[in-house]
């Protein structure tokens, strides 16, 4: 019984690394973070750049008014971060 599951469990991982090959290739070449999901059936992808985003403290993340926008974030309402204010990542 327990290696019937796990034997399912490997062909999901499998079937799923056969499906979104392609996709898994054009997500690395993109720096993306790719993670398996449902079983291995399934794939999460996520740029690492939003982790460099913020909310404007300006403007609280409102982009201020469409007839003066905040100056800081050019009305977007979010900032990228400074790698030195990113704190301690490596990649
Ligand atoms: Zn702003």
């Amino acid at each position: 019984m327990r290696n019937q599951r796990n034997l399912a469990a490997t062909w999901r991982r499998e079937l799923g690394r056969r499906l979104f090959a392609a996709h898994d290739a054009q997500a690395h070449a993109n720096g993306w973070q790719v993670t398996p999901i449902r079983g291995g059936l399934g794939r999460r992808y996520r740029d690492p750049r939003f982790d460099s985003l913020a909310r404007c403290p300006d403007c609280a993340g409102t982009g201020g008014l469409a007839e003066a926008p905040c100056q800081p974030c050019s009305g977007s309402g979010r900032v990228v971060l400074q790698p030195s204010l990113e704190g301690r990542r490596t990649r």
